[in-house]
């Protein structure tokens, strides 16, 4: 293992915006060692008041809709726009089986040899919860480390999505023209989240399909009710293969934190999401201290086995077991 860098090596490095610094940092966030976590935390406090000037989007969508390419494409216009940009993932899959369905920076040949742009794949260990709040801390890193725009890409089944929703300012879905919402897996819950639908593959053959997608979503959207932050959720069409429409995603998203900085929506949910943050870490360190409890554990097994052949109900079993959990010192 690398020898650790001091507190204020870190916290220098990554407000210089030292690539090498700012990877090792992330690394230490990511790290489960009691000691590294002890330091990682030393290092966020420093670097706290240098966050938060970045502009969060969220991207998602099914495998195959074109994820990367759209990342590729999007990314290489805004660092040619002479934006720094981070991309981040959270891949709800690496707990299984490491980084299966993302988080591999070959998929954006371009973008991570671009000297403006930063790659980093999914934390890779620990419940998906565990994995979001890293990605997080990353986020504020990298904000420290001076990037201006910060993706947050993700595919899963809706709860990463809730995830990621929670943590940027600007929630892109993406989407295939063509194929049933059912087929696309994209649940209802999603489409709620979005600021913004993004049909993708608007070119060739698929253009007709396409117009269809456009007039399909926008009526969809309509029927949801209005949000709390005055945008109304947008559908756009773009050919990451084709550099065509992507202009005009990065005009929306600037439309976007104008207005809802002027209405004071964009701090707000800020807030709102700091606070919801707080109590998702308070939630993962009781669920971690309860089933890491020695006496806890004695039992679990157990009630696990009179839950499964009915004879205890699963409420009887939990009140029992958080009944040790609060009596018994671990
Ligand atoms: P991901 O799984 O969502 O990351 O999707 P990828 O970016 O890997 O793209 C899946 C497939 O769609 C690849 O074969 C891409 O070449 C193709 N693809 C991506 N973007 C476009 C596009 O704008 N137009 C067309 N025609 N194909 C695309």
């Amino acid at each position: 293992m690398r020898h650790r860098l001091s507190v204020q090596a870190y916290v220098e490095g990554v407000l210089s915006g030292n690539r090498m610094v700012l990877s090792r940092a992330i690394t230490l966030i990511e790290s489960q060692l009691p000691s590294d976590k002890e330091l990682a935390q030393q290092v966020l406090e420093l670097i706290l008041p240098h966050t938060g000037r970045s502009v969060r989007i969220g991207i998602t969508g099914v495998p195959g809709v074109g994820k990367s390419t759209f990342i590729e494409a999007f990314g290489k216009k805004i660092t040619g726009l002479g934006k720094r940009l981070a991309v981040l993932a959270i891949d709800p899959t690496s707990q299984r089986s490491k980084g299966s369905i993302m988080g591999d920076k070959t998929r954006m040949e371009e973008l991570s040899h671009d000297p403006l742009a930063y790659i980093r794949p999914s934390p890779s260990s620990g419940s998906l919860g565990g994995v979001a709040n890293k990605t997080r801390e990353t986020m504020l890193l990298c904000e420290a480390a001076g990037f201006e725009v910060i993706f947050i890409e993700t595919v899963g089944v809706g709860q990463s999505e809730t995830l990621v929703k929670g943590m940027v300012d600007f929630f892109l879905l993406l989407m295939l023209a063509g194929a049933g919402d059912e087929l696309q897996g994209i649940k209802k819950g999603i489409m709620e989240m979005a600021d913004a639908v993004v049909i993708t593959k608007a070119d060739g053959t698929n253009q007709p399909a396409t117009q269809r997608a456009v007039v399909e979503y926008q009526n969809a959207l309509h029927l949801f009710p209005p949000t709390e932050n005055g945008w109304y959720p947008q559908v756009k069409t773009c050919s990451a293969l084709e550099n065509r429409g992507l202009d005009a995603i990065w005009t929306m998203i600037k439309e976007f934190t104008q207005q809802v900085q002027q209405n004071g929506f964009f701090h707000r949910n800020r807030q709102q999401q700091s606070l919801e943050w707080m109590h998702s870490l308070i939630r993962y360190a009781l669920e971690e201290q309860f089933y890491q409890h020695p006496k806890v554990l004695q039992q679990l097994r157990e009630m696990e086995a009179q839950v499964e052949n009915e004879k205890w109900l699963p409420i009887k079993a939990a009140t029992y077991l958080l009944e040790i959990f609060k009596n018994f010192p671990s």
